[in-house]
C-alpha cells in the first residue's frame, strides 16, 4: 500500500509542470539506471519496443506504482508529440439512453435490471429522445453519446428513426451511438449480418461507436456475471468491420467484477491485436463497477484508487497502438481523474448532461460538469486543457498553467482515496 508521503511527492514530481520536466526526466533515468525491477520495461518503453503480457502481469504485480506511473507518464507523452506532451483533451456533450429495458440481466448492472435496482423501466419515443437532445444542444454540445438497453420495442427502424431524426435536427452534433452488444442483439432480431446492421445505422447518421460492452473478456468471469451477450470474438468483430466500414470506435475494460490481474491483461493483449488488424480505436476507457442495486458486493474486491491508477498506466503502456487514454471522470470522480493525467491518461471524457447507468449503481459524482469547471480540473493540475471534438480534431488549445498546484491541493487529491 503506497503512503500518502510517497503519493504525494510522486504526484507533486510526475506533475507536468513549466521548468519540472527534469525532475519528470530524471525519475524516469533512475528507474533505469539503478537496478530497479522494473528498469527492462522502462528501456523497452524508452525505446518503443512492444510489451509483453509477462511484462503486463509485473506492472500489476508491482508495489512501486510511482515507478509504474512514471513509465507511463512517460509512454504518454512519447505518443503524444512534440509540444503536446501536457495536452488533456475534453469535449463538450451529453448522453442519452432511449431505454432501460433489457433481455439480458448482467448481474452488476443496476440501469437496466428494474427488478433488482427498483427503477422503472422506460422507452422514449423518438420526439422524445429529440426534446432531451434538444436541451443539450442548447447548451452548445457537439457530441450525442447514446446507448441503451436491448430493447425487442427498438428494433433497427427505431433506431435508424432515431439517428435520422437527430442529424435532421441537429446536424452539426456528432452521433456516438450504439455499443457492439446493440449491433449484435439488432442484427441478430432483424436476421441480418453485423454488417448489414452498421451500413444502415451509419447511413441513418451513425458517426462513431463507443466501447462499452466489451465488459471483461474472460469468459469465466462472464459466465459468474451471467453476461451471455458479445463474447470477445463477437465484440472484436464488429468493431473490426465498423473500423473498414471508416467509422472510428472506442473500446473498455470494466474491473471490479471478480476478474484477475490475468484477466486484464488478456483483456488489454486482445483489444491490441484487434487494433493492429483494423486500426479504427481512438480511445480506451478503463471502467470500475459501482454495486448499488446489484447482488454481487459479496463475491467480488473493489478496486482502490491504486487499482484503478494502475489500470490507467498499464493500459497506456500495454496498448501501445491507441493513442488516447480516458480517465472517465464520472466513475473515477473529479480528483483521482486528475491524479491519472500523471499515470498515462490523456483525456477526460466530456461535459456529459445527466448521466444515467453509472448514476443507475450509486455514481456520486455529478451528474455533467460545465466546461469551465472541466478546464479548471484539467489546468489545476498542470495540464493543458484542449477541446476535441469526438474523432480528436482540436477545436481549442486553452491557457498553458504557470501555477504549480500546492501540497495542500495534492494532499486533498490523495485524501480522494
Ligand atoms: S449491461 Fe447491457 S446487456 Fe447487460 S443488462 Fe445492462 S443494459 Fe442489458
Amino acid at each position: 500500500m503506497l503512503g500518502l508521503a510517497a503519493l504525494n511527492s510522486s504526484a507533486e514530481r510526475r506533475t507536468a509542470i513549466p521548468g519540472r520536466s527534469a525532475t519528470v526526466s530524471e525519475n524516469l533515468n533512475n528507474i533505469l539506471a539503478n537496478s530497479h525491477p522494473l528498469s527492462d520495461i522502462a528501456r523497452k518503453v524508452v525505446d518503443q519496443t512492444r510489451l509483453t503480457r509477462e511484462d503486463g502481469l509485473r506492472l500489476y504485480a508491482s508495489d512501486d506504482i510511482e515507478a509504474v506511473g512514471t513509465i507511463a507518464d512517460h509512454a504518454r507523452r512519447q505518443k503524444a508529440g512534440t509540444g503536446k506532451e501536457r495536452w488533456v483533451y475534453y469535449n463538450h456533450n451529453m448522453h442519452l439512453n432511449p431505454t432501460n429495458f433489457c433481455v439480458e440481466t448482467c448481474r452488476f448492472c443496476s440501469y437496466a435490471n428494474p427488478g433488482l435496482s427498483g427503477n422503472t423501466s422506460y422507452t422514449w419515443t423518438v420526439d422524445r429522445v429529440l426534446e432531451e437532445a434538444g436541451k443539450g444542444v442548447k447548451l452548445g454540445i457537439k457530441e450525442i453519446h447514446m446507448v441503451g438497453g436491448l430493447n425487442p420495442a427498438c428494433d433497427i427502424n427505431y433506431y435508424e428513426d432515431v439517428l435520422r431524426s437527430l442529424k435532421r435536427e441537429f446536424p452539426h452534433v456528432h452521433l456516438k451511438a450504439m455499443t457492439a452488444v446493440e449491433i449484435e442483439y439488432l442484427a441478430n432480431l432483424e436476421g441480418i449480418s453485423y454488417q448489414e446492421a452498421l451500413e444502415r445505422l451509419i447511413s441513418a447518421g451513425l458517426g462513431s461507436m463507443p466501447g462499452g460492452g466489451a465488459e471483461i473478456f474472460d469468459e469465466a468471469v462472464r459466465e459468474r456475471m451471467a453476461v451471455k451477450k458479445t463474447p470477445a470474438p463477437v465484440w472484436l468483430e464488429i468493431h473490426g468491420i465498423a473500423h473498414k466500414l471508416g467509422i472510428h470506435t472506442n473500446a473498455t475494460m470494466l474491473t471490479g467484477i471478480s476478474e484477475t490481474v490475468e484477466n486484464k491483461v488478456d483483456h488489454l493483449l486482445l483489444l491490441r491485436d484487434q487494433q493492429d488488424k483494423s486500426g479504427g480505436f481512438q480511445c480506451f476507457i478503463p471502467l470500475k463497477c459501482y454495486y448499488e442495486g446489484t447482488n454481487i458486493q459479496s463475491e467480488v474486491t473493489e478496486p482502490t484508487a491504486e487499482d484503478l491508477l494502475k489500470d490507467v498506466a498499464v493500459s497506456r503502456l500495454l496498448l501501445d497502438n491507441f493513442d488516447h487514454i480516458k480517465a472517465y471522470w464520472i466513475q473515477l470522480g473529479e480528483k483521482i481523474a486528475q491524479m491519472a493525467f500523471s499515470f498515462g491518461a490523456d483525456d477526460m471524457d466530456g461535459t456529459i448532461l445527466e448521466e444515467k447507468i453509472t448514476h443507475a449503481a450509486g455514481a456520486k459524482t455529478p451528474l455533467q460538469l460545465a466546461k469551465e469547471r472541466i478546464e479548471f480540473l484539467i489546468s489545476s493540475s498542470g495540464y493543458v486543457p484542449v477541446e476535441r471534438d469526438t474523432v480528436y480534431n482540436v477545436l481549442n488549445v486553452g491557457e498553458c498553467p504557470r501555477t504549480t498546484p500546492s501540497t495542500e491541493h495534492l494532499k486533498e487529491l490523495v485524501g480522494a482515496r
